[in-house]
């Protein structure tokens, strides 16, 4: 399609709307617009005329304005009172310092669409250039009440600053890249996301949902809007709840279930080897004799365990290290005295073992030695030692709980 065609037949574009779902109420709450061009009878989508870097942004513009217009009256006269997610980049913002999109915002204020019912979607990769003046112009609409959302967020974890700076409404994570990247790198940059949304107060919402897989995945990660295919494709109507072929209040329903039934295994777990810790504490000798403990210990977590080592309270290590080889447990007393304090939540761990009198599961993490995932058992032998239990990535393995 010729660009210059598809600007002077303005007639034959039509915005489509795809859903954006809600986490909360299952229901829809808004719609990204997205363009079509009727060509040769048929509708055809406007991705390509606005990712191509060679069609004039004045073009672009002009077609994002008529599409926007149609969108916003769509809207009125339907009484949809949901959000509306547009896309603009970069350049086409800069063009007239961002006054036009701004002016057909408030003619439509002054029709009863208000403003803070906008959600304009920038790429991550529109940072790279020029991002002062773009941060500027973000900042000014958002004083307006308009809604700032990042999207494609996570393809470059460099932009991280940047995010923070403009401190937007929402992060949209394509969820293509669960497929693409290897699911461990993935989780590591999910995590990275989910505390920066935490801090600057910022939803996630994942796109290009297409399987319940994908779903489950974006629920799991704290996703407060889903869109996709799996849940609504987009659509000339304004589809709403009861238009969707998928019910999404059973599908997290079934994820709920499944989670707390895990958590639940998960938390037995831990009593369980509570109550085996609590069995040999007759033995328990004083800390002049911490090896003899560990020594009749490793045989309670045989199956388990590939390491054990008490420390005191403040992080020091008394005991050796006692560490599986194979199948058979062996001794390194070179590793008494060293002090684990540093850890993330190592002092944290231990004083709320302290004051509960309980064992304590980590979460997983990446062992500095062996480098696998693993995750950490421990318990309060008295107010002053501590017994941890590194759990074995194969049991872990067999016991889907430990890897939630
Ligand atoms: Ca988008």
């Amino acid at each position: 399609m010729d660009p210059l065609d598809i600007v002077s037949h303005l007639h034959k574009i039509k915005p489509v709307y795809q859903p954006v779902i809600s986490a909360i109420k299952h229901d829809v709450v808004g719609y990204e617009v997205l363009g079509r061009y009727e060509y040769e009878g048929e509708w055809q989508s406007l991705g390509g005329f606005f990712h191509d870097p060679d069609v004039p942004e004045e073009f672009k513009v002009e077609v994002d304005q008529h599409l926007l217009h149609l969108a916003l009256s769509d809207m009125l006269t339907h009484q949809n009172s949901g959000y509306l997610f547009i896309n603009r980049n970069a350049k086409q913002l800069m063009i007239n310092d961002g006054e036009d999109l701004l002016e057909t915002l408030l003619t439509f204020k002054q029709k009863g669409f208000p403003t803070d019912r906008i959600v304009i979607e920038v790429t991550e990769h529109d940072f790279d250039e020029e991002f002062e003046e773009l941060s500027h112009l973000l900042l000014y609409y958002k004083t307006f009440g308009i809604q700032i959302a990042i999207d494609h967020v996570g393809a470059k974890s460099s932009n991280i600053d940047r995010i923070r700076q403009l401190e937007p409404h929402i992060l949209k994570i394509d969820t293509k890249t669960i497929r693409t990247h290897n699911s461990e790198g993935f989780q590591d940059i999910m995590f990275s996301l989910s505390m920066l949304a935490q801090r600057i107060g910022a939803a996630l919402l994942f796109e290009n949902i297409e399987d319940d897989f994908q779903l489950h995945f974006a629920w799991k990660h704290g996703g407060r809007y889903y869109q996709g295919f799996y849940l609504a494709r987009p659509s000339f109507q304004l589809l709403s709840k009861e238009d969707l072929p998928l019910h999404l209040g059973h599908k997290i329903n079934a994820y709920i279930q499944r989670e707390k039934l895990l958590i639940e295994q998960r938390l037995f777990l831990v009593r369980s080897w509570e109550e085996k810790v609590k069995g040999i504490l007759s033995k328990w000798d004083g800390p002049k004799k911490v090896d003899s403990f560990i020594n009749w210990a490793t045989s309670q977590f045989d199956q388990e365990s590939f390491r054990m080592f008490i420390c005191n309270s403040d992080g020091q290590q008394v005991s050796s290290n006692f560490r599986k080889y194979e199948n058979s447990w062996s001794q390194e007393p070179l590793k008494k005295g060293s002090n684990w304090a540093f850890r993330p939540y190592f002092l944290e761990s231990v004083m709320q073992m302290k004051t509960s009198s309980k064992g304590m599961l980590s979460e997983i993490y990446s062992d500095i030695e062996t480098k696998d995932l693993i995750r950490t058992f421990s318990f309060p032998l008295t107010d002053h030692h501590f017994l941890f239990i590194d759990l074995q990535y194969s049991y872990m393995y067999n016991h889907e709980s430990l890897l939630i």
